[in-house]
């Protein structure tokens, strides 16, 4: 696909991201960190995603703002390199799934799991109305939620805020398919927009 320069991701992120990865997105953007958990989480996801070695760096460079270069050099350069798999022992890493997101320990983790409900009711507005998400959705995907089908919920709002797509209920990620993987939700995202 075409290459996705680090200026970008702000945009593929309010458009196309889930929820797990807009957080990520979100907490780095206000705290100029994010967690080691988050780093490898977040940092996989935009590897799959299409975001080149070169990019990626300039990504968390111009994102932790508030460190010298010498310190993001020795700090996290050679991690990132590593998650391509340029160092150590050159292993080429798969972005986590949802079962993997869903059962770590929750930081940053999966927000329709690990948030508290009114704190998932409130980042479901506040992420996805410009997405056409309404409060007269929060009680179906609460409900789910309280069943303990998350990634269901998940799958919901990739309906509700791709409607203007033309995608319809049960209609999933595509033929039906529920999310079970941040990259899936992204690319089918990305793919409809085409
Ligand atoms: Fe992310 Fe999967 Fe949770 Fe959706 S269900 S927010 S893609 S971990």
């Amino acid at each position: 696909g075409d290459a996705i320069k680090a200026e970008m991701v702000d945009e593929l992120a309010n458009k196309h991201f889930p929820m797990c990865m807009r957080n990520s997105h979100q907490k780095l953007r206000m705290d100029h960190r994010l967690n080691h958990f988050g780093r490898l989480q977040y940092g996989l996801f935009l590897k799959v995603l299409g975001v080149s070695v070169e990019e990626s760096i300039v990504f968390w460079r111009k994102s932790f703002d508030r460190i010298n270069d010498d310190t993001f050099n020795k700090m996290y350069k050679y991690n990132i390199r590593h998650s391509y798999g340029l160092e150590g022992k050159r292993a080429n890493y798969p972005a986590k799934n949802c079962q993997q997101i869903l059962t770590s320990g929750g930081d940053p983790g999966c927000p329709y799991r690990h948030f508290s409900p009114e704190n998932l009711q409130s980042a479901l507005l506040s992420t996805y109305a410009p997405l056409g998400l309404t409060s007269n959705d929060l009680p179906e995907l609460m409900k789910t939620v309280k069943d303990g089908h998350y990634h269901v919920a998940c799958t919901r709002v990739f309906e509700i805020t791709h409607g203007s797509s033309g995608v319809k209920k049960g209609e999933g990620v595509g033929g039906g398919e529920s999310v079970t993987h941040p990259n899936q939700y992204a690319k089918r995202s990305m793919d409809l927009q085409k």
